[in-house]
């Protein structure tokens, strides 16, 4: 299938030539004519699929066959839930827009919002915006929501994870009745398809599971390791494998600026990015990243979602994710694209259960190395690290098929498979 014949317009093939895109992606294939059609669409798709292209190209296509360019009311607006993630998405319209009279503005927190009410100001049709900083200059009363046609909910799942979920109904009340809504969301919890039904009408539902990356083609290992060993086993890997471009995970900001500090110590380059970071840090360590001045990024889950950072070789779990789901968010960053990646998970004793319901959750077996002179320490507690925690899970899911017990068959093991919802609340 081409681009072409998905009914864009020459302006948007112009800018999808640009940009060397060839063939469409299956998100792409699915979402698009919908879409064109005028379509609400409800459609499960995670990071690196193409979903962004997905919703903008057509999107583009429908406020430019119906130009206001006199007034210019914002039109369609697009919510995303980090400050990252509006800034990429902005960066995708501005570019695929680059041949049309449309313009666009991206407005977050954490900046002065002066410059973002100016733009505002002079009239704009596309709006990308994080909730906090869109009604903060709506309460200001320096844009209103009055016009718009177009809404799209990118990443939604994690918007109502971070809270967001009264801020969007706030959002919502300030818009038409009448409109196109398109929600794009990694997992669909009830809480997902309560929100999806309070705001979508007779959605087209459009699925896609990850490329065939996410659990197959990444070299996946394990290494079991004494937890105070962790920081010299990652530098130790890092160094010897001569590593230039290595995302790790830790569980916690402090965390991630405490590995930094010893990473730095020990000769490699590395910055954090999360939350507490102020916007031009979390820019300035991405760009560095980008540029091959950084080499390793630490990052927590929350701030490292929606990164666009392509054909990542090396991601690294300092720490396992307590959520399982995280886990195969976290590893989709490597391997995109059909190019191979690693994915290394550090796991101590208090992560075992972690570890068991991430296996449980991708339907695989990881295999064990244990690198000599670090040990895992045989007597360690196999406790989570924080009563409680093990067992939890983005949302509250269905349980009705919960056989109740760990039944994994040895079978299973060391067989590829996509990953599935985790309904196995064992314990
Ligand atoms: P996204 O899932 O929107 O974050 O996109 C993931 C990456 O895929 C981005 O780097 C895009 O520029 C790229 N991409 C999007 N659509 C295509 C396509 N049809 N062909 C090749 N690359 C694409």
């Amino acid at each position: 299938m081409s681009f072409h014949s998905l009914g864009l317009s020459e302006a948007l093939l112009k800018a999808v030539s640009k940009k060397g895109y060839t063939t469409p992606s299956p998100i792409q294939q699915k979402a698009i004519p919908p879409i064109l059609e005028g379509k609400d669409i409800l459609a499960s798709a995670q990071t690196g699929t193409g979903k962004t292209a997905g919703f903008t190209l057509p999107l583009l296509q429908l406020l430019s066959e119906n130009s206001k360019e006199k007034f210019r009311p914002i039109r369609a607006l697009i919510l995303t839930p980090t400050r990252e993630l509006a800034a990429q998405v902005y960066a995708n319209v501005k570019e695929y827009s680059e041949f049309l009279n449309l313009r666009s503005a991206v407005i977050f927190g954490g900046v002065n919002q002066k410059p973002q009410a100016a733009t505002i100001r002079q009239g704009i049709d596309i709006l990308v915006a994080t909730p906090g900083r869109l009604l903060d200059l709506q309460n200001q009363g320096l844009l209103s929501l009055k016009r718009v046609e177009i809404l799209v909910l990118d990443e939604a799942d994690r918007m109502l994870d971070m809270g967001f979920l009264r801020d969007i109904e706030r959002i919502m009340n300030m818009m038409p009745e009448k409109r196109q809504n398109l929600m794009f969301s990694a997992t669909f919890s009830k809480d997902i398809k309560k929100l999806a039904h309070g705001i979508l009408k007779h959605p087209v539902q459009v699925e896609v599971t990850p490329e065939n990356t996410t659990v197959d083609a990444i070299n996946q290992k394990v290494y079991r390791v004494a937890k105070g060993l962790k920081t010299d086993l990652i530098i130790k890997l890092i160094l010897e494998g001569n590593w230039k471009q290595v995302l790790v995970f830790t569980r916690t900001k402090h965390g991630a600026n405490k590995l930094c500090e010893k990473m730095g110590k020990a000769g490699i380059k590395a910055a954090a990015i999360h939350g507490n970071k102020s916007q031009g840090a979390r820019t300035k360590a991405l760009a560095g990243f980008k540029s091959g001045n950084v080499s390793v990024l630490v990052a927590t889950d929350i701030a490292a979602r929606g990164l666009d950072i392509p054909l990542l070789p090396h991601v690294i779990n300092f720490e396992l994710p307590n959520i399982s789901e995280d886990y195969v968010h976290r590893i989709g960053r490597t391997g995109r694209a059909g190019a191979s990646g690693e994915a290394l998970s550090l796991v101590s004793a208090d992560e075992t259960t972690f570890l068991r319901d991430i296996e449980t959750l991708i339907e695989m077996k990881l295999p064990v190395e244990i690198v000599e002179g670090f040990e895992p320490d045989p007597n360690a507690s196999t406790v989570p690290i924080k009563p409680g925690q093990g067992r939890q899970h983005r949302s509250p899911r269905n349980t009705s098929n919960n056989s109740g017990n760990s039944n994994r068959s040895s079978n299973r093991n060391n067989k590829s498979r996509r990953p599935k919802r985790n309904n196995d609340r064992r314990n």
